[in-house]
């Protein structure tokens, strides 16, 4: 942190990005719900994005959702780390909340895609990268029809989709980790485990 910088008393050094991917049905937003909840300071980055609210989104915790306009706007301002479209909408992480929040000590989860994720990595290489897998295809489609959030032929495409983004993820090179969601509690005990690991390590190095 800069010499300069107000510090409080709850700052800390061991902030560190955290991002979550993988196709869309994986499981993603259950296990990083469940990795906020188990690690104590952890903050969840809130997207800008241009895509419908559904009854299951929270204006301002899942989500913003803004207008194309609002969303160019904001873009043209700088305010965002990384912009990617997805599914047809564009999504944005907002920059200057997780600067703030890395130097306060926390752990900033996004949630992203690996076009996003792989921007968030050249611009900050220590980001650690985590990409949920399903089971199976079949178990892929049989979640996004669980969710009962999209229409069949949206299911269809983001099926498609998630298909190749998981090849995408095996071979960018970028993805510190792969974890099955087979079984969730499993699946988020093991996400836990591997970004205390991770902090421990960085702890001991910076102490060495
Ligand atoms: P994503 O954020 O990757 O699109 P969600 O977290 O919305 O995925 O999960 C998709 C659906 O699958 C949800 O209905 C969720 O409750 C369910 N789900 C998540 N993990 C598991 C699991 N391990 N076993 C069975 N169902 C799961
Ligand atoms: P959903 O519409 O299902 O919430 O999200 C669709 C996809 O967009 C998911 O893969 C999610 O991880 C990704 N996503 C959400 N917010 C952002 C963001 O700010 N940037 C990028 N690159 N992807 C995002």
């Amino acid at each position: 942190m800069p010499e300069h910088a107000h510090r409080l008393p709850t700052d800390t050094d061991d902030g560190m990005v955290l991002i979550i991917s993988g196709p869309s049905g994986a499981g993603k937003t259950t296990i990083t719900r469940g990795v906020e909840r188990g690690i104590p300071g952890s903050v969840f980055s809130v997207s800008a994005t241009t895509r419908q609210r559904t009854d299951a989104d929270v204006e301002g915790v899942d989500y913003r959702f803004v207008t194309d306009d609002d969303f160019e706007t904001m873009k043209s301002r700088g305010e965002f780390l990384e912009t990617a479209g997805v599914y047809g909408k564009k999504y944005g992480t907002p920059k200057a909340w997780v600067l703030e929040q890395i130097k306060r000590g926390r752990l900033v989860i996004l949630e992203i895609d690996v076009q996003g994720a792989i921007s968030v990595k050249q611009q900050i290489p220590d980001a650690y990268a985590i990409y949920i897998l399903p089971p199976s295809e079949s178990s892929l489609l049989e979640r996004l029809r669980s969710r009962k959030r999209e229409s069949e032929e949206i299911i269809q495409r983001r099926y498609e989709q998630g298909r190749a983004e998981i090849e995408q993820a095996r071979t960018c090179g970028i993805y510190n980790a792969f974890i099955v969601n087979d079984v969730l509690e499993d699946s988020i005990r093991k996400a836990i485990e591997l970004v205390n690991d991770e902090r421990s390590r960085r702890r001991q190095g910076r102490h060495a």
